[in-house]
């Protein structure tokens, strides 16, 4: 069923620049480094950059996978950059970042799925900019163990994976990607080490029903993630999935209490709110947990 609704009110993006976003916007045009702020268009990038925190996007800019509601390209990757660390690094020191999300398109190709070059980001940022606090949202390598404990080791201060959507819907919605093994990523991230606070994120309006997030929230909860972020679906473009409901801020809101009594130390609900969205104020509360 396809749906046209118009753009609720609430999902208007309050374009207010401020000093900080025109910086590292200019910084980012003269190196060549992928955010996912700018690539997903992000509607939040102003009050991101503003708040000096960013997500890059690792590992090349083109993914061996096509989600239906993903605005990054798909195709053949680009050859691996072993530089490309240092470089992510280099620019979170020049943005003086308190919080840096690591994120990358699916590498399906490469027998680690990424991991290694995961690990080497995290460490590089670390040398430069102790203080930052550092979270990775990772693919699922394929569920593969060795590739999760690679960049377990490297001690993010967050292990984020999202399982994007509810059960009936995630064959429709990823690609490639399962529920289960989604979950079961997540519980292995805390099983290797337990100190590390997990994170996921599902968008709505995709057509989900009520009951299947609340049943998702539990299936998260059953495996220990602490922190859940939950947004509105909006479509990157006329080819992608196609919107089936606005949940209005009242809903999100609700959701947002839903998911504290289920016992995840952070909520973040709202219609655009993304999955790095107010990262830092995560790694606080996770570490209070
Ligand atoms: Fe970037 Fe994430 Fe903020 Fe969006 S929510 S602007 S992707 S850091
Ligand atoms: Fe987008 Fe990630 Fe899906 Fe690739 S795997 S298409 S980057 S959501």
């Amino acid at each position: 069923r396809k749906v046209k609704e118009a753009k609720p009110d609430w999902i208007r993006i309050k374009l207010t620049t401020g000093d900080n976003y025109q910086e590292i916007k200019s910084m980012m045009r003269s190196k060549t480094l992928h955010t996912v702020c700018e690539e997903a268009r992000c509607p939040n990038i102003y009050e991101c950059w503003a708040n000096r925190t960013a997500t890059f996007m690792i590992l090349g800019d083109t993914c061996t996978r096509a989600c239906r509601f993903c605005a990054v390209n798909t195709g053949m990757p680009t050859e691996l950059d072993l530089q490309e660390p240092e470089r992510v690094a280099e620019a979170a020191e020049n943005m003086n970042l308190k919080h840096c999300v690591v994120t990358s398109v699916a590498r399906d190709d490469l027998k680690d799925g990424g991991a290694t070059i995961f690990a080497e980001t995290v460490r590089a940022i670390r040398r430069r900019l102790p203080f930052c606090s550092v979270e990775v949202l990772i693919p699922d390598f394929m569920g593969d163990i060795e590739s999760l404990r690679i960049v377990m080791d490297a001690k993010p201060d967050i292990l984020n994976h999202n399982i994007e959507t509810v059960e009936r819907m995630s064959d429709k919605v990823r690609a490639k990607a399962k529920y289960r093994r989604s979950l079961e990523l997540l519980q292995r991230a805390k099983q290797l080490n337990p100190a590390i606070p997990t994170k996921s994120s599902i968008m709505l309006g995709v057509g989900e029903e009520w009951d299947e997030i609340l049943q998702t929230m539990d299936d998260l909860r059953k495996v220990d993630c602490d922190i859940m972020t939950i947004g509105q679906y909006l479509q990157p473009s006329e080819k992608h999935l196609y919107v089936q409901k606005y949940y209005p801020p009242e809903d999100f809101a609700k959701l947002k209490e839903e998911g504290l009594q289920r016992g995840f130390s952070h909520v973040e609900s709202g219609p655009l709110v993304r999955s790095s969205y107010q990262a830092h104020e995560q790694v606080k509360s996770a570490a209070q947990h």
